[in-house]
């Protein structure tokens, strides 16, 4: 069951902070210059903000779960010192090719899949299908198209690599230079 109200989900690496590869330490967390001063407008327009991320390096035994945990809570830090808070951050620890027995499996919530969303929507009361999908991967769109969300998809990270290779079924409703310019185009529609 989904809920009714509306949000953005956000893609982490590529999106919210720069895509360093795999995040192994926390002082690779770069934001982009642009990420609070979205976020900010998308927050005081009523809008839930969920990170939805694929952290396969857990699978791959690059980095555990606690350390996912605390790159969003030093993440959470240095966004409130811009003022803004996101309302929850959901990750995906697992990948088929991955090395840790408990990991190394297929989910429903890899995305494209739709069980990082949908766990969102149960629990946060939130409504995919009124909602949006920022992202710099067509793994962010598909995942869109998978539980009736909005797609923006963003250059940055490999956004614009992603853009001039096409995949086949898989379209974003719009592709825009950055979080910024999503968060304005969002703005405009809900
Ligand atoms: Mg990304
Ligand atoms: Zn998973």
């Amino acid at each position: 069951m989904s809920g009714t109200r509306a949000a953005v989900f956000l893609d982490r690496d590529g999106t919210l902070i720069e895509d360093v590869g795999y995040l192994d330490d926390l002082s690779r967390i770069a934001l982009y210059p642009w990420t609070i001063d979205a976020l900010r407008g998308l927050s005081r327009a009523g809008l839930p903000l969920v990170v939805v991320t694929n952290q396969s390096g857990v699978a791959r035994r690059y980095f555990s779960e606690a350390f996912v945990q605390e790159t969003h809570r030093a993440l959470d830090a240095r966004l409130a010192e811009g003022g803004v808070r996101i309302d929850a951050y959901y990750y995906c620890p697992h990948h088929p090719d991955g090395k840790l027995p408990d990991y190394a499996r297929e989910c429903d919530c890899r995305k494209p899949r739709p069980g990082l969303i949908d766990r969102a929507a149960r629990e946060l009361d939130l409504d995919p299908a009124r909602s949006f999908v920022v992202g710099d991967k067509w793994g962010d769109v598909g995942l869109a198209q998978a539980v009736g969300a909005r797609a923006v998809l963003v250059r940055t990270g490999t956004g614009a690599i992603a853009e001039r290779q096409p995949r086949a079924g898989l379209a974003a409703e719009v592709v825009v230079d950055n979080l910024a310019a999503a968060a304005s185009w969002i703005l405009m529609r809900c």
